[in-house]
């Protein structure tokens, strides 16, 4: 590490400690040429992963995003917002652990709709609609049928 005083690359470290819960490590240095001290901090580098739209353009994953699409699909159900976010949380570490840089919308659109399915049937369905453009009674029926079981919705004629 270069040191910020004199500019000189030659350096020892003094003390290596742990911090923020052991996701940082902070190094006491001290150089070799002018024995002043400095201190580094070394992160794991942010993870990111973009989304690549149906038109092939990329945005970053945003989280907030998602939250508001779940918002919407729970507005008037009975789940706190406490829940909701945890739904947001498991969804962006479902995100990252099986998508290193880039993952299509429509596979965080399933993500989501896995995890709407085991919170509420109601958001479920309601997300689904929106997500997948539903334009008839059929989709509704093949969407009921993916959490309920085929057998479960029937017509009568
Ligand atoms: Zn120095």
């Amino acid at each position: 590490m270069r040191c910020p005083y004199c500019h000189v690359d030659n350096d020892r470290v003094l003390d290596t400690r742990a911090a923020e819960g052991g996701y940082m490590v902070r190094r006491k240095r001290v150089c070799n040429s002018c024995q002043r001290r400095f201190a580094t901090a070394e992160k794991i580098e942010k993870l990111s992963v973009r989304v690549v739209k149906s038109d092939e353009t990329r945005e970053p994953f945003d989280r907030e995003k998602i939250r508001r699409g779940i918002e919407r699909a729970c507005s008037k159900r009975p789940i706190p917002s406490a829940t909701i976010e945890r739904v947001v949380q498991d969804i962006e570490a479902d995100v990252y652990a099986n998508f290193d840089s880039e993952v299509n919308s429509s596979e965080v659109g399933d993500i989501v709709m896995r995890h709407l399915a085991k919170l509420d049937e109601v958001a479920y369905i309601r997300f689904a609609s929106v997500y997948r453009e539903f334009d008839g009674a059929q989709d509704f029926v093949r969407a009921i049928s993916a959490i309920m079981g085929p057998n479960v919705v029937t017509f009568s004629r």
